[in-house]
């Protein structure tokens, strides 16, 4: 199965629980628009460097399109769908007024100086700024991504439509960023996982052992709010290496490591690992958080974790998802667990939208907010139809997106 064809299993798993028709089906899986534009640049030693980008827009019945951008090799339009597509259901999942749409480029940004990497960037801008905008389809950070691409993308943008900070989000606060957005997606993410383990009488972060595949923006902020709760994260990896420590590694000191090096390998007292032996660690939750597709038929029977929490998007794979099921695993998904980058992303645009700044406690607590709601939703869905996290959270986002566009008409 391609990556898109990943959601749509899940999807249709959803479908059939509540009876959807083929083609209200086929309507709400088919991406609205798919655009693939060349991205060439001239790079600093005269050459040129051809790219191709992404912005694949899946859904605007909700709202203005919202998803994020995506720098790596592996960016192809199955991807793109594949995360779109999922943005759709996430919005919905935490009731923003928003649809769904993902991007990217084809490139491995540590191949660029950052010159190209800017100027890749604005190129990009300059080749889809008609069908993005405020209203219309608001980019944000993801893999490779970052505040400064973000900062660069509102520049450009709005040169062809005047000053328009709400064309993207998770923007430096300097330039119109919300506080709190940078470590949205890892405290929504903890925030996701106490909601479960209170609501299952499983107790509290403290004490439990973890296992966090990616140590970038999600990753590195989920290792330290459960950290600050008294969790022990026994394996980390990340695209260069992996570490582990029985006790428990010590995250601040971790960052500290990460910024000077640029990777978890080498970190002193600890012992490097392989990075499957993260995903298989002896824990009590896993966390995926760095690409997808890595939790597969092949490992899932092995995986010793009783919960997987989806801090990245589509880790799972289907046959993998049925394994996890069958062993009584947990899996808390994807589109509920990170939605918090998304949802603090949608206080940015409103925020700027308002020309008027929120503290920072405001904005926690209204994502705090957010996550118990969906939460709650979720928990009734699971019981009530006896279904899995995963399962109940598309029921709950082709419900919404689906009255809406019934009530709009078609
Ligand atoms: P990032 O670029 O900041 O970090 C990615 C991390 O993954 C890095 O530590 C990198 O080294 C690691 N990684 C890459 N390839 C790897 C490999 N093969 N094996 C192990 N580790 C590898 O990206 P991010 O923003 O933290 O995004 C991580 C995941 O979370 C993605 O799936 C993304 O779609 C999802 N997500 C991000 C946000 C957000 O707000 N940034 C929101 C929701 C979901």
């Amino acid at each position: 199965m391609s990556a898109f064809e990943e959601v749509n299993y899940y999807f249709r798993k959803a479908a059939r629980v509540m009876d959807l028709s083929a083609a209200v089906e086929k309507m709400l899986v088919t991406p609205f628009r798919e655009v693939k534009v060349d991205v060439s640049i001239a790079l600093d030693n005269g050459q040129l460097g051809t790219f191709i980008g992404y912005r694949i827009q899946h859904d605007k019945t909700r709202g203005p399109m919202k998803g994020g951008l995506r720098f790596h090799p592996s960016v192809d339009l199955a991807e793109a769908q594949a995360l779109a597509s999922l943005m759709t259901w996430k919005t919905a999942v935490v009731n923003l007024p928003y649809g769904g749409a993902k991007g990217g480029i084809a490139v491995d940004p540590e191949s660029l100086t950052p010159r190209e990497l800017e100027r890749l960037t604005r190129r990009f801008v300059q080749q889809i700024h008609d069908i993005i905008g405020p209203q219309q389809d608001i980019p944000a950070p993801d893999v490779n991504t970052n505040p400064q691409i973000m900062a660069w993308i509102m520049d450009e943008y709005s040169k062809f439509h005047g000053f328009s900070p709400a064309v993207v989000t998770g923007k430096p606060v300097e330039l119109f960023g919300s506080k709190g957005r940078e470590e949205a997606t890892g405290r929504g993410v903890v925030w996701a996982l106490e909601e479960y383990l209170a609501d299952a009488g499983l107790g509290e972060v403290r004490g439990k052992r973890f296992a966090v595949q990616g140590f970038g923006n999600v990753g590195s902020w989920a290792c330290r709010f459960l950290h600050e709760r008294g969790g022990r994260v026994v394996a980390i990896g990340d695209a260069r290496g992996a570490i582990g420590h029985r006790e428990g590694i010590d995250i601040p000191t971790l960052v500290e490591h990460v910024a000077k090096t640029r990777s978890v390998a080498g970190f002193p007292g600890a012992q490097g690992i392989s990075n499957e032996g993260v995903l298989l660690a002896d824990v009590d939750v896993l966390v995926p958080a760095a690409l997808g597709g890595v939790i597969t038929e092949a490992n899932a029977k092995d995986i010793r974790a009783r919960i997987v929490l989806e801090a990245a998007n589509a880790p799972t794979t289907p046959g993998a998802d049925d394994i996890l099921e069958g062993r009584g695993v947990t899996v808390l998904p994807d589109i509920f667990v990170n939605a918090g980058g998304v949802t603090v992303s949608y206080f940015e645009w409103a925020q700027n939208i308002q020309q008027f700044s929120w503290e920072e406690e405001k904005v926690n607590a209204e994502l705090h907010r957010h996550m118990r709601e969906a939460y709650a939703t979720l928990a009734r869905v699971v019981k009530s139809r006896k279904v899995s996290f995963r399962t109940a959270a598309f029921i709950v986002a082709i419900g919404r997106v689906g009255r809406a566009t019934v009530l709009r008409g078609v």
